[in-house]
């Protein structure tokens, strides 16, 4: 495994606690809205720290096939998040794509201890990239099926499309980070009204 620069949890925010979330975020927007889209899963670094992270049942870096079926998995999982964000139902294509992933490999249901309680995961009894397919798509699931949709959130800056899952009592996260996001929409709504007044005299 590839050693981490290291900044790099800090600059690429891995993770957001979940193995879905982390397929989903590994489509790295700038959150300043300047350069392209960074595919984190052509980065060995970040996929080495990934498998690291939620000890994946892989020995290497995914081939072309495995690359296509995680960016496949990643997009289903972007287009489930888009409509529950514009309160939109799933579909029933999407759920059938979503129990395709789900059936890449026979799993295990365990029991595990997540921060102070229980939960139920899936883990694949075959190695390799299929099983991890399985494995991102069986979290994917316990989220939709354990999570009100409401607490599924994108970062408010709408060129970071960071996907979250909003934990504060009363629904308040709005930004995948305070220092990055909410600073760069609270400076550029000061510049706009500083401009505005300007204008209008
Ligand atoms: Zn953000």
């Amino acid at each position: 495994m590839s050693r981490l620069p290291p900044d790099f949890a800090a600059t690429h925010f891995l993770s957001e606690g979940y193995l879905a979330l982390d397929l989903l975020n590994s489509e790295h927007f700038d959150y300043r809205g300047r350069r392209p889209m960074h595919d984190l899963l052509d980065l060995p670094a970040w996929v080495a720290a990934w498998v690291q992270q939620w000890h994946l049942p892989v020995t290497g870096a995914p081939d072309g096939q495995a690359l296509a079926a995680l960016r496949a998995l990643r997009a289903l999982l972007r287009g489930m998040l888009e409509n529950i964000n514009t309160q939109q139902p799933i579909t029933d294509v999407q759920l059938e794509h979503l129990n395709g992933f789900l059936a890449r490999t026979p799993m295990q249901q365990q029991v595990e201890r997540v921060d102070g309680g229980l939960r139920l995961v899936g883990l694949p009894l075959a190695a390799g990239w299929p099983g991890v397919e399985a494995q991102v798509a069986a979290d994917w699931a316990d989220l939709l099926t354990r999570m009100p949709p409401e607490r599924l959130k994108v970062c408010a800056n709408p060129d970071c499309h960071w996907a979250f899952v909003d934990q504060s009592h009363n629904l308040s996260r709005r930004w995948c980070r305070q220092w990055a996001c909410g600073n760069l929409i609270k400076v550029r709504q000061f510049r706009a009204r500083a401009q505005h007044a300007d204008v209008g005299g």
